[in-house]
């Protein structure tokens, strides 16, 4: 079959840096001429049998000529590399224009993972899966990315021969799922699945000879094999397959280390075959402590080398070099391995060097479909407040969404999990039952982590001087707005009536405020104050109640239904000023829930709570921090779906309230007894203060 590849001229190519093996010694000892002769044969020869599109060549880019390195080309859709090395960075904005420019779907891996396309991937021809080379280039991780975008099955090889950096160098797939490939590149896990997936005579291991003239880079179009040099084995063997060969030299590249398949990138690759939904992500990973004589010569390479030489990655999460005679020193050593097999073969020789690791092999969750929409399976787990991971498909997941009582949801083909509402279960979801394989991580204390802001204790207290409270939430605020985070409100109409409304006012217009949640009283009042100074017919300078003031708030609702909205009420001029108003004028958004007991309601008000619920839900997400000021209904709605972690400020008079949010378990529930009105106007004074200081520090 005639293939499509992507190639660049070789006008600006030398060896100009030494990124590997093959190009130490051989800095500007390319022959320009030459180099362009086999350049030009090669070019000749492919387009014999495929057709070749070409990208401009780039001064700056020596390396450009290496275009099997641009991308991984799997159907419409490109992969585009991420370079291990800095010097072949600035490629990867050439490749992208071009494939993108030319119709494929671009697509980025994640930025920390180094990643070299169709030079370390190989397909299987046959629908098999796909190969990928990590060790020296692209990283064990990549597999992982690769395995979800194609929902396909990725098998990592790792590649331990400094000469065979790439996978093109060492794995030359070829058309009816033959192999030619060279045993050494690669360690002993990878040459077992080598050989466990394809028959042996379908593949044929290459003499050090064939390899080290870079035959594996063998490309292939029309029942064509195109190499720089292959012995009469070789040639025996491509013929014994039905292969016609063909060489030419390309010497000069091959300083630079490529050849054949790693100048041109093939573009007419057929999306990778499904994965079937048993299949096992390829990574695993751990973490592995170590304390004592680290720096002593040559033993941290050899715990690099236990990890590599056995299959995995490494990173060095933390390292404390200690002090001499008084501290050890400590090292948190991240380990990755593409199966749970090889991590056990790799911690046992880390663990044998002193290592300690919480890593153990867990059982997968129990995971049921379920049966109908809206109803969870029989016994099925109930989630917490607490983050919460479950075990399926090889590793460990954190639920998305965490929240109390929903229910784990697997989705194994995106391979994540979510906490998922009873309500909200689709027939067929995959849900966690029993107990086995998920796991809570309770979060350690603030103080333990040594942080500067210590939350107060949950324990309520009346006499607590409210003031203390105020100092450390207003600093807390103000840091969780400098450094853009989000501070959520929930509020009652209480705030109203005890005159705190201009203070929160002022919150939400100074920016300390990301959503308001509350019903649909505080939205009356706030309104009916706005129109009439009062709050439920109350005068709110005065004190005292207004003749006719029973109306107001009826009033106040008619005319915002009128107007069909809150937000239409103020581009009206209805409503001109008050909290709504700055919130509608701020574009803060804002959820109003109904209950039995509203008036009205407000258009704005939410009666269907099951939407209400969504709503808070959505805007509570990502919160630092949600205040709650005299809502017993709306604080404890919401704490119930706040997960563990996010700072719950509960401001009430009757302190039930705060002993019933605190009980959910969370540590960061801080109660402040007090009135509603003092509260936020201690708070706004000492937010401005803060304001004012920062502001004549920086002047
Ligand atoms: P709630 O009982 O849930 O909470 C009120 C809280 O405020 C209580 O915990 C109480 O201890 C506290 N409190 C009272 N005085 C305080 C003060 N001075 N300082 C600090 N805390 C103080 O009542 P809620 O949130 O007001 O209302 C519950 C639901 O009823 C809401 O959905 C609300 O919108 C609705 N509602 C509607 C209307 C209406 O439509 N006209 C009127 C009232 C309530």
């Amino acid at each position: 079959m005639r293939h499509r590849f992507l190639m660049c001229p070789a006008t600006h190519y030398r060896v100009e840096y030494s990124i590997n093996a093959w190009m130490e010694g051989n800095r500007d000892r390319v022959q320009p001429e030459t180099a362009q002769r086999e350049w030009d044969a090669l070019y000749a020869l492919i387009s014999e049998h495929a057709t070749i599109e070409l990208i401009d060549p780039v001064p700056e880019l020596p390396d450009l000529v290496f275009a099997g390195g641009a991308a991984l080309v799997l159907g419409k859709r490109a992969v585009l590399s991420r370079f291990a090395h800095e010097e072949r960075r600035p490629e990867e904005a050439v490749w992208r224009k071009w494939l993108h420019e030319n119709g494929f779907e671009i697509i980025e891996v994640p930025d920390d993972i180094a990643f070299e396309g169709a030079s370390d991937c190989a397909l299987s021809p046959d629908g098999g899966p796909l190969w990928m080379g990590y060790g020296f280039r692209t990283q064990l991780e990549a597999g992982d990315f690769l395995a979800r975008t194609f929902d396909c099955e990725v098998v990592p090889l790792h590649l331990v021969e400094r000469r065979f950096f790439d996978l093109t160098a060492c794995f030359g797939m070829l058309e009816g799922g033959y192999l030619l490939y060279y045993p050494p590149a690669f360690d002993e896990r990878s040459l077992r699945e080598i050989e466990r997936r394809i028959p042996p005579r379908n593949r044929y291991a290459v003499s050090e000879r064939d390899a080290l003239k870079l035959c594996c880079s063998a490309l292939e179009s029309d029942g064509c094999v195109i190499v720089s040099q292959a012995s009469a084995e070789l040639a025996r063997v491509l013929g014994a397959w039905g292969k016609k060969l063909v060489t030419t030299g390309l010497g000069e590249f091959m300083l630079g280390g490529g050849a054949a398949r790693g100048m041109a990138l093939r573009l007419d690759e057929p999306a990778p075959k499904r994965r079937s939904s048993g299949h096992t992500p390829p990574l695993v990973s751990a973490t592995v402590h170590f304390r004592g004589p680290l720096l002593e010569p040559g033993l941290l390479e050899e715990l690099f080398h236990a990890v590599s030489s056995k299959g995995g990655t490494h990173e060095v999460a933390h390292m404390n070099p200690g002090r001499k005679g008084k501290e050890p020193a400590t090292l948190e050593l991240r380990v990755e391995a593409p199966s749970t097999a090889t991590m056990e073969t790799i911690l046992s020789e880390l663990i044998k060097r002193g290592g300690r690791t919480d890593f153990e092999v867990a059982r997968p969750a129990t995971l049921l479909p379920a049966e109908m929409d809206g109803v969870a399976p029989e016994g099925f787990y109930g989630t917490t407040i607490f983050a919460t991971e479950v075990f399926f498909d090889g590793r460990w997941h954190r639920l998305r969404k965490q929240r109390m009582d929903g229910v784990i949801v697997a989705d194994r083909s995106a391979g994540h999990a979510t906490c998922v509402l009873i309500r909200d279960l689709k027939k067929g979801d995959l849900v966690a039952v029993g107990h086995e394989g998920i796991r809570t991580i309770i979060a350690r204390q603030p103080e333990e982590e040594g942080e500067d802001f210590k939350f107060m204790s949950s324990t309520a207290s009346t006499e607590r001087r409210v003031e203390t409270a105020v100092e450390s939430i207003a600093w807390e605020m103000f840091r969780i707005r400098s450094r853009g985070g989000r501070i959520a409100v929930v509020a009652g109409p209480v705030v109203i009536h005890t005159g705190g409304g201009p203070y929160l006012e002022n919150l939400i217009r100074e920016g300390y405020v990301s959503a308001l949640l509350g019903g649909n009283a505080i939205a009356v009042h706030d309104i009916e104050n706005s129109m009439y100074g009062t709050s439920l017919g109350v005068n709110l300078k005065r004190g005292a109640p207004v003749r006719g003031g029973h109306m107001h708030h009826i009033t106040t609702i008619n005319r915002i239904r009128r107007c069909g909205s809150i937000a239409a009420a103020v581009e009206q001029g209805v409503v001109t000023s008050g909290i709504f108003h700055t919130l509608v004028k701020t574009g803060v958004p804002f959820s109003l829930a109904g209950s039995i007991r509203d008036d009205g309601p407000l258009p704005d008000t939410e009666m269907d709570l099951v939407q209400a619920q969504t709503d808070y839900a959505r805007l509570i997400e990502g919160a630092d921090m949600i205040l709650m000021l005299s809502s017993m209904l709306h604080s404890i709605g919401v704490g119930n779906m706040t997960p563990a972690g996010v700072k719950l400020v509960c401001v009430d008079i009757n302190v039930s309230v705060a002993t019933k949010l605190a009980d959910r378990g969370s540590m960061d529930s801080t109660p402040v007894i007090t009135d509603v009105g003092l509260f936020l106007n201690l708070l706004w004074r000492r937010l401005e203060e803060m304001g004012k200081d920062a502001t004549s520090r920086v002047v």
